[in-house]
C-alpha cells in the first residue's frame, strides 16, 4: 500500500502543499496539533478518551476522527469535547484534503490542542503530512514487540512512542527492551512511555510530556 507508487508527484506536492497551508493556520491560532496513529485496536481512541479526562480543565481541546463511522465521534462526544468525523470513504489513511474539511467544522479560535486520529494502520498514514506538529505512534503489548522493526518508516516519523496495555504484560510473551530497542534504532531519543488507558499506570509520564510539548509551540 505504497500510495507514493500510485500518486504521482503534482498531486502529492498539492497534498503536502495544503498541509503546510493547515500547519500555518494551526499555528496562527496557537493550536499544537498531534497526529494519532497505530494499528486497529492498539488503543487510539481509548487513549484520547482518558487524555481528554486528565487535559480538559487545562486546554481546550478538540478531536478529528479520521473513519468511515461514526462510533469513535460518538464516544468523544460524551466527553464534551468539540469533535468532527474526517471521511475518509473507506481510504486506509487520511490526508490533507479530508483534513481541510474536517477543520472547516471546528471552531477553530476556541481550542488550544487538537487530536487527530488517524485511520487503524501502520502503513500508509506515515507517508502523509496532514500539517500537524507531532506525530504519536501507539503500540500495544498484544500485537507483539516486533513492531518498530516490521513497521520502520512509521516509527521513524513518530515523536513519541506509546507501549500500551502493559497491563497485559504477565500474559504476553512480549521483551520490551526489544520493543525499545527497534524503536531507537529506526528514531533515535524518541521517548517511548509505558502506559495502560485501563489502569492508568504510566498515563501522567503522557500527560506530562503532552503539556511540555504544548507549552514548547506556545
Ligand atoms: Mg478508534
Ligand atoms: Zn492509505
Amino acid at each position: 500500500m505504497k500510495h507514493t507508487k500510485i500518486l504521482n508527484e503534482p498531486v502529492l506536492d498539492a497534498l503536502t502543499q495544503k498541509a503546510h497551508h493547515i500547519h500555518t493556520l494551526f499555528n496562527d491560532h496557537n493550536i499544537t496539533a498531534f497526529n494519532v496513529m497505530a494499528s486497529p485496536g492498539a488503543g487510539k481512541t481509548s487513549l484520547l478518551l482518558k487524555t481528554i479526562q486528565h487535559l480538559k480543565q487545562l486546554y481546550r481541546l478538540a478531536v478529528i476522527e479520521g473513519d468511515i463511522v461514526p462510533i469513535d465521534v460518538d464516544k468523544i462526544k460524551q466527553t464534551g469535547v468539540q469533535v468532527v468525523l474526517a471521511h475518509t470513504g473507506g481510504s486506509c489513511h487520511l490526508d490533507s484534503i479530508m483534513m481541510e474539511s474536517a477543520i472547516k467544522k471546528i471552531a477553530i479560535d476556541t481550542i488550544d490542542l487538537l487530536f487527530v486520529e488517524n485511520v487503524g494502520n501502520l502503513i500508509c498514514p506515515a507517508n502523509f503530512y496532514l500539517g500537524t506538529h507531532k506525530n504519536v505512534v501507539i503500540a500495544s503489548v498484544p500485537e507483539g514487540d516486533d513492531k518498530p522493526y516490521k513497521y520502520p518508516t512509521m516509527f521513524q516519523g513518530a515523536d513519541v512512542v506509546i507501549l500500551n496495555k502493559i497491563d497485559y504484560l504477565n500474559d504476553h510473551e512480549f521483551n520490551i527492551d526489544y520493543f525499545i530497542k527497534g524503536v531507537l534504532l529506526t528514531a533515535p531519543n524518541t521517548p517511548v512511555i509505558q502506559l495502560s488507558t485501563k489502569t492508568d499506570k504510566g498515563f501522567s509520564v503522557w500527560i506530562d510530556w503532552l503539556t511540555q510539548t504544548k507549552q514548547r509551540n506556545q
